[in-house]
C-alpha cells in the first residue's frame, strides 16, 4: 500500500521544470513542443517501455489533416536529440501533488514544477493470461501474431474498429472468422454503405480493377434508413513492417458473424464438438456458432493507463471511459498536472466539428497543445484553444484505399436531422458528404477522390452549398472553379 510509504527524501532528488511520463507519441510530443518554446529548460521523460515513440516524418495533406511516420527511437538517439532533457527508464508509481513528486518504482524522486501525464492506454483484454489470445499493442505482440500465423490455418478475430479492419485485410493464408458485435464492418469509421463498397475485398483473391461505372445519389435521412446501404502502441502502417501470412497455404476464406460476440472460450476440446479436427482453441459465440481455431486475435478498444499511478492527497478526476478528465488547457483537476493523449479524456465543450478519438493524430496533437499550456501556465496566462480542435480529421488505410475522414464523417450528434450525398464507383472510390441546414457537416472518403481540400474548406467555412447540388460530386465539373 504505497499510501503508507511517505516519499524518501533522504535519497537524491532529481529536479526539472517540467516532467513528463510516457514516452509515446503523445509525450514525445509534448517534449517537443516543450524543447522549441522553452529551450534550455530542464525537462524529465519518466518512460516504462524499451523503445520511445517518436513522429519522424510529417507529410501534410491539407492544412488540418497530416500523415505521419511514426518510428521506435532508442533511449540513446532521443537524448541526443533533446540536450536539456535527462530520461529516466522506469516507471512512475506515484505522485505527491503536496510536495510536486514523482516516485519510481526503483524509488527515485523526481521534482517537478508542471507535470504532463502521457501513460496511454492499453487494450481491453477479453480473457487474461490465455496464451491463445493474443491483443496487438506494440512491436513484441505484432511479432508474436506475424510467428504464430506462419503455421496457422484458422484465427478468430474479435473487434470492429481500425486494429481488426487492418489485421483482416493483411493476414493471406490463413483462414479468419471475423466477429463483430455490429451490423457491418469496420463500424467505428465507417457506414453500412462504405462497408459494402469494401466487402469485395474480403475475398483476398480479387484484386482491385478500375471501373469508370459512376453512381451519385443524394439520400435524405428517411430515405437513407429505408435503403439498402443499412443492409450490411504501434502506429500507422505498423503493419508494414510485417508479414501476416502463412506462405504454405494460398486460400484465405473470411467469415464475417456480425452481431455477436464471445460468449466463452474453451481451451481444452470440448466432449460435444468431437466431430471437428483438433485446434488449440474453441471459440463459443452468443449466436450459438462454434468455432475451433489455433487462436484468437483480440482487438476490442482500450482503457486508459489513468490509474496506474498512486495519488498522495488527492485523486484524478476520471471521465466515464476512465480517461483522466482535462480542460481547455489540458489541466487536470489536480493542481500543476496536466495529461494529453489516449490517458486522457478531453472535457470542454468541443467545438461543433471536434470530438476525441484515442489516434495518433490527436495523441499528437494534444501532446504539443499541453506543452504550449505549460510553458505558457509558468508565466500565468493562458491560451486559445487550438486550431487543430475545431475539426475531427484522421486519415488511415483500410483493404488498401486511402481512407480520409473529416468533421462529423458519421453524422455524429447530427440526430436525423441531415442529408447525405454519395458517389461510387466500384473497386475505385467511395464518397459521403454529410450535409445539414445546407452546410457540409462531415465527409467520408475512400480512395484516391482529391476531395480532401475541398471538404475541409467547406467543413470550416459552413459556406451554403445548396446552389452546387449534386455538382458538387459531378467529377466532371471542377467545384473549385465556384469559388474563383
Ligand atoms: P502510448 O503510445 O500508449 O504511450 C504511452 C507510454 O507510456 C507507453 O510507452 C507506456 O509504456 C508508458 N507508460 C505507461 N504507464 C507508465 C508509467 N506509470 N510510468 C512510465 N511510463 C508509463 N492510431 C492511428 O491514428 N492510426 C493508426 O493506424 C493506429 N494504429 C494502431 C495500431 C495498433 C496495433 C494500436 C495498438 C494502436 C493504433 N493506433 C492508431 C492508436 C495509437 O497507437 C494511439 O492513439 C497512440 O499511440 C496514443 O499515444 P500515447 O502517447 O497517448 O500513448
Amino acid at each position: 500500500d504505497f499510501g503508507l510509504i511517505t516519499f524518501d527524501l533522504s535519497s537524491p532528488m532529481i529536479e526539472a521544470k517540467y516532467v513528463v511520463i510516457g514516452g509515446g507519441i503523445a509525450g514525445m510530443s509534448c517534449i517537443d513542443g516543450i524543447s522549441i518554446l522553452d529551450k534550455n529548460a530542464p525537462v524529465v521523460l519518466i518512460s516504462a517501455s524499451p523503445y520511445i515513440k517518436a513522429v519522424t516524418y510529417v507529410t501534410p495533406i491539407t492544412k488540418m489533416l497530416t500523415e505521419y511516420i511514426v518510428e521506435e527511437k532508442s533511449y540513446d538517439d532521443v537524448s541526443l536529440m533533446y540536450p536539456s532533457l535527462r530520461i529516466i527508464k522506469d516507471a512512475a508509481i506515484r505522485i505527491s501533488t503536496e510536495k510536486c513528486l514523482v516516485e519510481t518504482v526503483t524509488s527515485q524522486i523526481i521534482k517537478y514544477e508542471k507535470l504532463c501525464i502521457c501513460t496511454g492506454a492499453s487494450p481491453k483484454v477479453i480473457s487474461p493470461n490465455n496464451e491463445f489470445v493474443i491483443c496487438i499493442r506494440d512491436t513484441d505482440s505484432a511479432e508474436l501474431l506475424q510467428n504464430k500465423l506462419k503455421s496457422a490455418k484458422r484465427v478468430v478475430v474479435v473487434g470492429n474498429g481500425g486494429i481488426a479492419t487492418e489485421i483482416v485485410y493483411e493476414i493471406e493464408g490463413v483462414d479468419i472468422i471475423w466477429v463483430i458485435k455490429d451490423k457491418h464492418i469496420s463500424a467505428t469509421f465507417i457506414d453500412p454503405g462504405a462497408a459494402e463498397f469494401f466487402q469485395d475485398n474480403l475475398c483476398k483473391i480479387e484484386k482491385k480493377e478500375t471501373s469508370s461505372v459512376i453512381k451519385t445519389i443524394k439520400y435524405t435521412t428517411d430515405e437513407l434508413y429505408e435503403s439498402k446501404l443499412t443492409g450490411a502502441a504501434l502506429g500507422p502502417n505498423w503493419h508494414d513492417k510485417i508479414n501476416l501470412i502463412n506462405k504454405n497455404r494460398n486460400s484465405s476464406n473470411v467469415t464475417v458473424e456480425y452481431e455477436t460476440e464471445i460468449k466463452n472460450i474453451w481451451n481444452t476440446k470440448n466432449i460435444s464438438l468431437q466431430k471437428e479436427e483438433d485446434w488449440s482453441i474453441y471459440v463459443e459465440l452468443n449466436n450459438g456458432k462454434t468455432y475451433g481455431c489455433d487462436f484468437v486475435v483480440s482487438a476490442i478498444g482500450v482503457i486508459p493507463n489513468s490509474e496506474n499511478i498512486l495519488v498522495e492527497n488527492g485523486s484524478f478526476e476520471l471521465s466515464f471511459d476512465k480517461g483522466i478528465k482535462v480542460n481547455s488547457q489540458m489541466e487536470t483537476n489536480l493542481k500543476n498536472i496536466y495529461a494529453a493523449g489516449d490517458v486522457c479524456t478531453a472535457s470542454w465543450i468541443p467545438a461543433r466539428h471536434w470530438f476525441q478519438m484515442r489516434l495518433w493524430t490527436q495523441a499528437r496533437q494534444m501532446g504539443s497543445y499541453a506543452a504550449r499550456c505549460m510553458v505558457n501556465a509558468i508565466h500565468e496566462e493562458s491560451i486559445m484553444l487550438d486550431f487543430c480542435f475545431e475539426m475531427f480529421t484522421h486519415v488511415t488505410r483500410f483493404f488498401g484505399y486511402k481512407v480520409i475522414l473529416l468533421g462529423l464523417f458519421n453524422a455524429q450528434t447530427l440526430e436525423k436531422n441531415y442529408e447525405l450525398m454519395l458517389r461510387v464507383t466500384k473497386k475505385q472510390e467511395y464518397i459521403k458528404l454529410v450535409i445539414s441546414d445546407n452546410k457540409l457537416q462531415g465527409a467520408l472518403l475512400i480512395g484516391d477522390t482529391d476531395l480532401e481540400e475541398m471538404c475541409e474548406n467547406l467543413i470550416l467555412n459552413q459556406l451554403d452549398i445548396s446552389e452546387f447540388g449534386e455538382d458538387l460530386l459531378n467529377p466532371d465539373i471542377d467545384i473549385e472553379d465556384y469559388f474563383d
